[in-house]
């Protein structure tokens, strides 16, 4: 279990969410939406969790995840086309969605925040930005944070987009009136890229100067407190719980910066995005922009997650490493005790650890 605690300097942004004030979280919903999310399929946990978990994680498909946790619902990269749906994935580059996610975008529940790992349109379709109401709060990367903020037409932009670049950091803290506990989101972007550099970089110049696979982020979302009365500044965090997402990203160099960066802290969960996307297509697999199950192994042995759960899998037909080669992978590793697999619908269940143990809070730790 993670625990540590560290001043909470340094933060780009404050995102107070409060649950209470919350929107529907479509602009166009032509009912209610759902104040709760269907009961999973399955639920997972792994190791001793406290009476069922006081956290969960949601799969809905692709990238798709809600996290609910402290009365605050965050959902990633949404993308919720049916089996059929094409989507652009850059110039003569389109996927058809050969999956449905476990709900439809009329029926998600009331959200917080939206996090989201690119602006590519299998993790944001055009439906999805279409429908979200403009004021819900998306954190992302710089480049998707251009096109979101500033759209064309009358109130067109989403007004609460905040952009963290590799290893900035914000800070959500949940301000639901009688919670007083000083419960915070922190989340800070990891280091991820979606194209090889290639030789003398000519495949990250040539993919820049094109603009074909947008710049991504990976993140890392902890879930904790921060400590320190109202009128203190500088408050200190601690976390309870820490999730490495991977987003899209190849087995590159950076990747190697995250365990030096949170070498004397535990990584509780990791969301590696796999299927081995390769590009333009099945019919001419010529690039892998994703990562497929060696690179998935190798990321588990990098990042020493205690929980893996893939996802990103295979929801589209240039996923074109399916689930089966990495649970052989894992397997044949004598990794399976370390990875949580979940179906679209399915749930895990985990416990954010509420207080410090005494020798962490006795510690002075780095401003992470
Ligand atoms: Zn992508
Ligand atoms: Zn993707």
């Amino acid at each position: 279990m993670a625990t540590e605690v560290s001043p909470s300097t340094g933060y780009k942004f404050r995102l107070p969410l409060d649950p209470t004030k919350r929107l529907p979280p479509l602009r166009n919903g032509t009912k209610p939406p759902p104040t709760c999310l269907p009961l999973p399929k399955r639920t997972n946990s792994i190791g001793p969790v406290s009476s069922g978990g006081n956290a969960r994680l949601y799969f809905i498909g692709t990238a798709t995840t809600i996290l609910e946790w402290s009365g605050i619902r965050i959902m990633t990269d949404p993308n919720f086309l049916h089996a059929g749906g094409h989507v652009h994935l850059g110039p003569g580059v389109t996927g058809t969605r050969i999956t449905n996610p476990a709900i439809d975008l009329e029926d998600i529940p009331e959200l917080d925040a939206v996090l989201l790992s690119h602006y590519h349109a299998d993790h944001f379709d055009e439906q999805v930005e279409f429908s979200l109401v403009r004021s819900l709060p998306i954190v992302t990367t710089p480049h998707a944070h251009t096109h979101l903020a500033y759209k064309e037409g009358e109130g067109e932009s989403f007004t609460e987009v905040h952009a963290l670049d590799h290893f900035e950091s914000g800070i959500l803290p949940v301000a639901t009136p009688g919670v007083t506990g000083g419960q915070a989101i922190k989340i800070t972007a990891m280091p991820a890229k979606h194209v090889l550099p290639g030789p003398a970089h000519i495949l990250e110049k040539a993919n820049e100067l094109l603009g074909a696979v947008p710049p991504t982020n990976g993140w890392m979302v902890e879930l904790g407190r921060e400590l320190g009365d109202e009128d203190v500044v500088e408050k200190r965090w601690e976390c309870g719980y820490r999730i490495y997402i991977s987003g899209d990203t190849l087995m590159v160099n950076e990747l190697k910066d995250i365990p030096e960066l949170y070498r004397d802290k535990q990584i509780d969960l990791m969301l590696v995005h796999l299927g081995g996307t390769t590009i333009p297509g099945p019919h001419l697999p010529l690039l892998m922009v994703t990562m497929d199950a060696k690179e998935g192994i190798e990321l588990m042995r990098l990042i020493r997650p205690e929980v893996t759960i893939p996802i990103h899998y295979d929801d589209y037909d240039v996923f074109m490493s399916p689930l089966k080669h990495f649970k052989d992978a894992v397997a044949k590793a004598g990794m399976n005790s370390q990875i949580v697999y979940l179906d679209r619908g399915d749930a895990f269940m985990f416990d954010v650890q509420d207080r410090p143990e005494k020798k962490y809070l006795d510690e002075t730790s780095s401003v992470l």
